[in-house]
């Protein structure tokens, strides 16, 4: 098939426990239903602000979180459905990049440990082999030979930042899930890091989840976009289109926040009103509709289905028509 990963209805809730009791009072929906699929090859971009459920949706992805519902089918296997050592051993072929390497590296390891370790932990190669590649890993992400004997804390952010891309890259996976990976990092190092992955990308045919909090970096990276707004997708479209036809309020929103240098192409700036409501206490209805400035009675009660308002486009909004083919 042309998707490596489809994700259908996945959802991630959180009991709230209360009183002496410690009754179940309801749940955080930190991912309300999501369904989405990737392509083969590309970069998937996974948008919205801090709270919408991104990271959630990429550790449920890989089972560092057990999904609460859903299916999610890596090369046509529901991935959902095997045991734990079943997963384990199939996590090899999808691997995630942290914001912060520096909390994901171990502080007594060298480099050279640290990006052999993922090898021992899966048996793959003998200690020789493991050597080699690990070399090659260096190699790969622009860090020396020098560099292997030395210690977490001795590096900058970014070069922190190679370290994390080549231990998710020992095992020779297809898929990674990069949890906004720049988002730590000075901006001139950031594109440094960009043009890595998408080196890497072509290198090694990868597959990307690109997750972030804002628009301008994925703007560089990304083949399509998916939006999240309090664990939900509200729209999911090619790149060039996101940017040419945002349709969703929100993504109209989050666009007109991205800096834009040619006066020709920068849009009127959308204000939200409002503050993002928690998501132990989502809106009924459109999740968005607290704050969108076309908010009608429908918005309030009932919620927008993600459906294809053009081809290749999808959006959950009552303005684009309730005619539409719905998505399965
Ligand atoms: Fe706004 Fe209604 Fe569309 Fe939600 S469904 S974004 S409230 S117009
Ligand atoms: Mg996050």
């Amino acid at each position: 098939s042309e998707h490596l990963l489809e994700v259908k209805g996945l959802k991630k809730y959180y009991p709230i426990k209360k009183g002496f009791l410690n009754r179940t009072q309801g749940y955080v929906k930190a991912v309300d239903d999501i369904s989405f699929a990737v392509r083969s090859g590309e970069t998937f971009g996974l948008v919205g602000e801090s709270g919408c459920g991104k990271s959630t949706t990429g550790r449920s992805l890989l089972r560092l979180i057990e999904p609460t519902a859903g299916e999610v089918y890596f090369e046509g296997q529901d991935i959902t459905k095997l045991s734990l050592e079943e997963m384990r051993k199939r996590r090899r072929e999808m691997q995630i990049v942290f914001q912060d390497p520096f909390s994901s590296l171990d502080p007594r390891n060298t480099v050279e440990r640290i990006l052999e370790e993922p090898m021992i932990v899966h048996g793959a190669g003998n200690a020789r082999e493991r050597k080699a590649a690990v070399s090659r890993l260096a190699d790969v992400v622009g860090l020396s030979k020098a560099h292997l004997q030395r210690y977490p804390h001795q590096f900058s952010g970014g070069q922190r930042q190679r370290i994390g891309i080549a231990r998710a890259l020992a095992l020779q996976p297809k898929l990674i899930i990069a949890d906004e990976p720049v988002s730590a990092l000075d901006v001139s190092i950031q594109s440094q890091v960009i043009n890595l992955m998408q080196d890497l990308q072509r290198e090694f045919g990868l597959t990307y989840i690109f997750i972030a909090h804002d628009l301008s970096v994925v703007k560089h990276i990304c083949d399509r976009v998916a939006v999240m707004y309090l664990g939900r997708i509200v729209e999911i479209t090619d790149k060039e289109m996101l940017y040419a036809n945002p349709q969703h309020p929100y993504t109209q929103a989050l666009l007109s926040a991205v800096p834009e240098p040619d006066p020709d192409l920068r849009k009127e700036r959308v204000i939200l009103q409002g503050e993002v409501p928690s998501p132990a206490n989502a809106p009924v209805g459109c999740a968005f509709h607290t704050r969108c400035p076309h908010a009608m009675d429908i918005c309030r009660n009932v919620r927008p289905q993600l459906t294809e308002t053009e081809a290749g486009h999808l959006t959950a909004c009552y303005l684009y028509g309730e005619t539409q083919t719905q998505l399965a």
